[in-house]
């Protein structure tokens, strides 16, 4: 199959040795074929320590962050997971395999289809994509035991937390418009725990509760 000795490279020298410990996160990136969500001409750089263009002015995350979010979820298998911003489809790609379901929302209906029809070719079933505003979350499905937002917020949207069962686990990168901290935020019974993990540079959140 195409590519598989630089997923593995990717997977040792860029998640591995960076700390990433999640066996299942490692080997869910080391089985999905990134090149798969970006554009013909990008595929030789699919697997390179960066974020790439997806058309739209969005891009794909990269590698890293995409683990280290991922791993932060703490999925083990039977979740419910809610991800805003689907992009390109890879990380919706990987929470497909690593819980039960996903609900997808992005406010770019063509990079949706586009997403959706990768999704489909790698047999994700599990996965529903929904076109709206997702500074609202997805209520209609809530509550989710993981939410995941890739895309930049100025502020934690209430609605995140209001979706979020107790005992469940929010990522979402919070700052400026051109720069944020990750955050995990964990709802527990006694109220919400905010836990700061590294700097980032994400695309705005843009909606309601988002970027304006
Ligand atoms: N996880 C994606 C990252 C895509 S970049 C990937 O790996 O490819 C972030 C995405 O968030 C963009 O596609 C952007 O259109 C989307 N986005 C921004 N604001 C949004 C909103 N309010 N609701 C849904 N999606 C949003």
């Amino acid at each position: 199959m195409a590519y598989e000795k630089e997923r593995l490279l990717m997977v040792e020298a860029q998640l591995r040795a960076r700390g990433i410990k999640d066996e299942r996160v490692l080997s869910a990136m080391e089985e999905i074929p990134r090149h798969l969500f970006v554009s013909e001409d990008l595929k030789e750089m699919a697997y390179d320590d960066r974020p790439l263009p997806i058309g739209e002015d969005q891009t794909i995350s990269q590698p890293y962050m995409v683990a280290l979010m991922t791993e932060l979820l703490r999925l083990k298998g039977d979740e419910k997971v809610l991800e805003i911003g689907t992009g390109s489809g890879y990380q919706t790609a990987l929470l497909s395999r690593l819980a039960s379901r996903v609900f997808s929302v992005e406010r770019i209906a063509a990079l949706a289809l586009k997403a959706e029809k990768a999704l489909d070719e790698l047999h994700c079933g599990n996965v529903k994509i929904s076109v709206s505003d997702g500074t609202l979350g997805l209520p209609g499905e809530a509550p989710y035991d993981g939410i995941i937002v890739t895309a930049g917020a100025p502020e934690i949207p209430q609605a995140y937390i209001g979706q979020l069962k107790t005992g469940g686990r929010l990522v979402i990168p919070v700052g400026s418009r051109y720069s944020q901290v990750l955050q995990l935020v964990q709802k527990t019974s006694s109220g919400i725990i905010v836990t700061e993990s590294t700097g980032c540079v994400f695309v705005p959140l843009l909606g309601k509760e988002g970027w304006g």
